[in-house]
């Protein structure tokens, strides 16, 4: 093993310890992040701050979300979906896709920003991961692979998008930040037969989900 990899394994593994004091104490969860190479989702010329506890500008105006976010999530997502058919809001730079693989779940994911999602795309066949991607608004769900046993936006939203909850299988449930454009309660929904319940934990800040039914684009008459 080179040695620049073997130093990125050692800030892979005090990323994860920092975790662990953090709260997150997931085993499944925490080896998904030993496993995932987040250097490699992270801009180039930054990667000696890829394994800090932080968001990082990933350009288009959005961000790879901090590890603790990411980590949170996906414990929400393990604790009551523990394998199936996932369906990730907002791709990004791949990373939370990947740790979703890492845990053995089918991974669907929809990016609205072309060159985020060719980019995604490229790096899940070059690391050899079987993430499918879809370019689209992904506040409409993806109806032909419906329904899931799990979905996750990592964008922040105004509402639950109801399409979405008609995609979630029987007992599935959807993670979720809500709230207005600065700051989102993280938000579990869950489907018990035609009903949906729904669960509040803290505060986080995401770039806002854009889309017909998220947010307007900036500049296109929010009312926020
Ligand atoms: N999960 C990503 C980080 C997400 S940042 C990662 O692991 O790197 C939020 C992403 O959501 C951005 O890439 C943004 O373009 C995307 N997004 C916002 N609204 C969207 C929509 N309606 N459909 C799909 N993607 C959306």
């Amino acid at each position: 093993m080179k040695e620049s990899e073997k130093c990125m394994e050692q800030r892979r593994r005090e990323m994860v310890d920092a975790l662990r004091c953090n709260g997150i104490s997931n085993r499944k969860v925490l080896d998904a992040f030993l496993k995932v190479e987040r250097h490699r989702f992270f801009p180039e010329d930054a990667i000696a701050l890829a394994y800090d506890d932080g968001a990082y500008p990933i350009g288009f105006a959005q961000t790879i979300s901090q590890p603790f976010t990411v980590a949170y999530m996906t414990t929400l997502l393990v604790e009551r979906a523990p394998s199936g058919r996932v369906l990730e809001i907002g791709t990004g730079t791949g990373y939370q896709a990947a740790i979703l693989e890492a845990l053995g779940y089918s991974v669907f994911t929809v990016e609205r920003i072309f060159e985020l999602f060719q980019r995604a795309e490229r790096l899940f066949a070059r690391l050899g991961l079987s993430v499918a991607c879809r370019y689209g608004d992904g506040t409409l769900g993806w109806k032909e692979e419906a329904p899931f046993d799990a979905i996750i936006v990592t964008a922040g939203a105004p509402e639950e998008p109801s399409p979405l909850k008609e995609q979630l299988a029987e007992n599935g449930c959807m993670i979720i930040p809500v709230g207005d454009r600065r700051s989102q309660q993280m938000t579990v929904v869950q489907r018990v037969g035609e009903e949906f319940r729904k669960e509040e934990f803290q505060q986080f800040v995401f770039v806002p989900l854009i889309g017909s039914a998220g947010w307007n684009d900036i500049g296109k008459g929010n009312t926020d």
